[in-house]
């Protein structure tokens, strides 16, 4: 989860976003990461990125080798910071991101599913109504 917005730029290593960041187990355990854009998956824009934000992040050799916008409280924050992608289970509905009670955010990555036309959140496993 973003705890702060550092920077955006960079001097040799290309465009990038500076974060402090923590896992969702630890909230203690804030880290600064800077980001390539090149590693972005679903980032409409960077400028966007807001604190209490959560991001999917894939380590490699200890770099961020791949992120990806996970979800926010705030709906339209998330609409923001995210590309729209279609992630509904049902071809007739479009939606972008899922609700989870559980979680109190908005989640704009696909819901996991568990069985036929059933769904899990993603990030903590709760059953989606
Ligand atoms: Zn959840």
């Amino acid at each position: 989860m973003i705890d702060t917005v550092v920077h955006f730029g960079g001097f040799f290593q290309g465009e990038t976003v500076g974060l402090n960041a923590h896992p969702r187990s630890d909230s203690s355990a804030v880290q600064t990461l800077t980001i390539d854009d090149s590693a972005w998956d679903n980032l409409k824009d960077k400028h966007n990125l807001e604190p209490g934000m959560n991001l999917l992040i894939r380590f490699a050799r200890g770099e961020v080798e791949e992120a990806a916008v996970l979800g926010h409280s705030d709906r339209e924050l998330l609409r923001a910071a995210a590309v729209e992608r279609n992630i509904s289970p049902n071809p007739a509905l479009r939606a972008i991101a899922y609700h989870c009670k559980q979680c109190g955010m908005w989640i704009a990555q696909q819901p996991v599913e568990i069985a036929k036309g059933a769904y899990s959140c993603l990030v903590c496993g709760s059953p989606l109504a």
